[in-house]
């Protein structure tokens, strides 16, 4: 411990100068806006659950930001995530392709959908999904026949790819398009970290057949809870509404639906908030990528590794991550730094790790494993506010 004090405490030390005294979260929502104002007029106009204007308001506003034609708000990003993987075609006993290094909503979502995963390695610059790791893992493992990708050793049909990316930072989504596109895959990105997040000009979940968003809590906006689909089909748009709000026939009175669907619509209660947050959004964004920059310049001089955008890429900075040397100096780290009441923690443990997604076939993962050693959070917050600084 005494060794990695020198190391540690000027961490801490920058952290106290970026968020000030006291408890300092990882990451905190900031509702420093019009929140309350929309809240109450939310309250006050009664239609705070499945039906009011808030709900197509931040709807409209996310497609909007990222360019999508079309968004549809859910009650979080793990119902967007598994309703967006049915919509592009996954069906029982299909494979999905994703990344063993990620939350395990993911693996959730596609597991609701009935399908098996199937972890592929991530890139060690970028935290997500590998082109190289797919395009090896594909001419290994895969036939296509009539159009579709068909697992050799399983037999079962890869109807999606669920890349992931991962803290903001984009992952080489182009090339992972482009490997899809060749085998008949359904491209469906998981950018529930990535709002803000682009490579080029173009934001992140523009790349596939659509993505899902999340707006939990600890995301960079938050709608205390919250998940949106986005994508350029109008059809599967429509489908989409309409799989997430109980499949029913529009009618003045009469309660006929067309198929057994999901109550997932978001209320309008946590759509307010969101339309709240989405005025604060670009500001944010602002304030996070100069916390990186601080970050990066103090983690440069000390010839630490600090996560940054990858070339051509902007991340959204939702969570700093630095890569320390070796899983005794992770675990060093996070105990030094959380007993001094800044919360710190590791990257998530690797899927194949997880009892339920143990057996799950799945490449070396040697960058994942790599990473799942060394790669530790920092507190992202947007400072200010009840946190001082
Ligand atoms: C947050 C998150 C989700 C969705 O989570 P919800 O809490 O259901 O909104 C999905 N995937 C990843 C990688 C996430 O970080």
């Amino acid at each position: 411990m005494s060794d990695y004090s020198d190391k540690f405490q000027p961490i801490v030390d920058l952290t106290r100068t970026i968020y000030g005294e006291g408890f300092i979260p990882l990451h905190r929502p900031v509702f420093d806006g019009n929140e309350k104002q929309y809240l109450i007029d939310c309250i006050d106009s009664n239609f705070v659950s499945s039906v009011g204007a808030r709900v197509t308001e931040f709807e409209q506003r996310m497609a909007a930001f990222t360019g999508a034609k079309y968004a549809v708000a859910t009650v979080n990003g793990t119902a967007a995530l598994h309703v967006g993987l049915m919509l592009a075609g996954v069906e029982r006993g299909d494979e999905v392709l994703s990344q063993a290094l990620t939350f395990i909503a993911t693996c959730n979502a596609l597991t609701y959908a009935g399908a098996h995963a199937v972890f592929v390695d991530v890139d060690r610059e970028t935290l997500g999904m590998s082109p190289d790791a797919l395009r090896s893992f594909l001419v290994a493992h895969v036939t296509r026949k009539n159009g579709h990708a068909f697992n050799k050793q399983t037999g079962r049909r890869i109807a999606a790819c669920v890349p992931m990316h991962t803290f903001g930072l984009p992952c080489r989504i182009e090339a992972i398009a482009a490997l899809c596109d060749e085998y008949g895959i359904a491209l469906v990105e998981d950018a529930a970290e990535s709002l803000g997040s682009y490579v080029g000009s173009r934001h992140t979940g523009t790349f596939g057949k659509l993505a899902t968003l999340s707006f939990n809590g600890n995301k960079v906006i938050t709608t205390g809870g919250g998940g949106m689909i986005i994508t350029d089909d109008e059809d599967l748009a429509k489908r989409a509404k309409h799989m997430t709000t109980t499949a029913k026939i529009p009618h003045p009175y009469e309660f006929v639906h067309d198929m057994t669907a999901y109550n997932y619509r978001m209320p309008n209660l946590n759509a307010a908030l969101g339309c709240a947050q989405m005025e604060a959004l670009p500001r944010f964004l602002e304030i996070k990528a100069d916390v990186a920059r601080r970050y990066g310049e103090f983690f440069d001089a000390e010839g630490v590794t600090f996560m940054r955008s990858p070339a051509g890429t902007t991340s959204n900075y939702w969570l700093n991550a630095i890569v320390l040397d070796s899983l005794a100096e992770r675990d060093a780290f996070l105990e030094y730094t959380n007993a001094q009441g800044v919360m710190t923690r590791p990257i998530w443990r690797l899927m194949t790790r997880l009892e339920m997604y143990k057996d799950c076939q799945h490449d070396g993962l040697e960058n994942s494993r790599w990473l799942e050693d060394r790669v530790v959070n920092l507190p992202s917050s947007v400072p200010g506010g009840a946190m001082g600084a």
